[in-house]
């Protein structure tokens, strides 16, 4: 074959392998090509089966599916085992006075071998198998050339079954994890649900302990309260992600204020504030700042942001909350002054449970759940929310809700979802 054809025919194969959706296909490609490259009669792939240790064809012609795919070769007795072995490749001018040949397959497929050239099929330097061509045309004898060809053709089978195995195992994972999410709802939605009934029972005769009884039992009264309460927020938290990723969290949406919704904020945090000796400020800009949205979530998501400021910031430090309008969203900015996040950190801050400290050793309460649910509130909205942190110098919480609601199934043509 002229040298442009063999070029042409070779990236053909090679292009091949960016688009080869099915292994066995492109196999058969790569067998054909083997063929009419080195002019052979036949070629096929022999894989090394690590637990049998022996070789077996995964990939052979057509003609030869029924007798031969699946057959074993030992490692010790044959061509094949010896190029695996060895790790170089062979030719055989004639078979027939070759110890080396294994005829038991010319037997099995009723073949007759005469000539042969095999290379080893390499994975990061690996022997994984054996590539080889059988029966040179007219009797003649293979050469150096063949070798090489026969080495980049084994190359690309060879990439393209490594990344077969590893699509399957991606796969396998992927279902793995998909069914490991899908028992941590389940057992959040369950556990969160048990809990809350004789959680409500506690604050409900605790409240009622405290109307009944003498001022002497406030404070522990009020501890119970306080930490009960602390424990619905928690349960809630967790539900309320849970139901947003099964698509049952409703949004009760009306025209609502930011600017009263920062200032109600602001005002709640205003004792945690002073008690941490940290100043808090806002800026709301005179725009008329309505949106359509849930303002209850919304001041969840705020709250959180505000809270998270005011404990990752050290006495003596800033929090600003603005709130301002832009082009067909209002937007909503924490600032903050303290601790800041590691660069490295900033990706995961609003994944479920993550903490930039580990949970043991940092100083603060907290679940890992306050940004994530942020993150749920806002996007519910058809909203986006990020940050942007300097360790050591402080952190910029955002967000921006659009202006006019979306409706769900609108929310994937949002500009941040494209
Ligand atoms: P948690 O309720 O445990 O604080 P969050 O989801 O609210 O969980 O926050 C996750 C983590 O992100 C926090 O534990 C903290 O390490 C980091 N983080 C959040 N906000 C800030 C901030 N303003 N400054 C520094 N670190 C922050």
């Amino acid at each position: 074959m002229e040298y442009k054809k063999r070029f042409a025919r070779l990236l053909e194969i090679t292009r091949g392998l960016g688009s080869a959706g099915d292994v066995e296909k492109y196999l058969e490609s790569i067998l054909s090509a083997a063929t009419e490259l080195t002019n052979s009669e036949v070629a096929s792939i022999l894989e090394y089966d690590d637990t049998a240790k022996e070789l077996r064809f995964t990939a052979v012609p057509w003609f030869h599916r029924e007798t031969i795919l699946g057959a074993k070769v030992p490692l010790d007795g044959s061509a094949a085992g010896w190029v695996f072995v060895q790790g170089k490749p062979i030719i055989i001018g004639d078979v027939s006075s070759d110890v080396r040949h294994y005829r038991q397959i010319d037997r099995l497929s009723k073949f007759k071998t005469s000539s042969l050239v095999a290379v080893p099929m390499l994975v990061h330097g690996s022997p994984v198998g054996v590539f080889e061509a059988l029966n040179k045309a007219d009797n003649g004898y293979y050469t150096e050339d063949d070798v090489a060809l026969l080495e980049m053709l084994a190359s690309l089978a060879a990439i393209a079954m490594r990344t077969d195995v590893l699509e399957r195992r991606v796969q396998g994972s992927n279902n793995e994890i998909t069914e490991l999410d899908r028992l941590k709802s389940e057992f959040i939605a369950i556990t969160s649900h048990e809990l809350r009934t004789p959680l409500g029972l506690i604050l409900g005769h605790a409240t009622f302990l405290r109307e009944m009884v003498g001022k002497e039992y406030y404070e522990q009264l009020d501890a119970i309260i306080r930490n009960a309460s602390r424990l619905k927020e928690i349960i809630e938290s967790l539900s309320s992600v849970d139901n947003y990723q099964k698509g049952a969290s409703r949004l009760r949406q009306r025209k609502v204020s930011m600017a009263r919704i920062v200032e109600d904020v602001v005002a709640s945090f205003q004792e945690m504030a002073n008690q941490k000796g940290v100043k808090i400020r806002m800026e709301v800009s005179k725009d008329d700042l309505f949106v359509d949205a849930d303002g209850a979530k919304i001041a969840i998501a705020l709250s959180n942001l505000v809270k998270n400021a005011i404990t990752f910031t050290d006495q003596g430090g800033q929090v600003l909350i603005k709130a301002e309008l832009t082009p067909g969203y209002v937007k909503v900015s924490v600032i903050d002054n303290g601790v800041g996040i590691p660069t490295s950190d900033l990706p995961r801050v609003f994944e479920r449970f993550f903490q930039v400290e580990s949970h043991l050793t940092r100083r603060h309460g907290g679940m890992g759940l306050g940004l994530s649910v942020a993150k749920v509130m806002i996007e519910m909205h058809g909203g986006r929310i990020w940050a942007e942190s300097v360790e050591g110098k402080g952190s910029n919480f955002t967000f921006l809700l659009p202006l006019e609601s979306e409706p769900a199934e609108k929310q994937a043509e949002s500009p941040f979802y494209s």
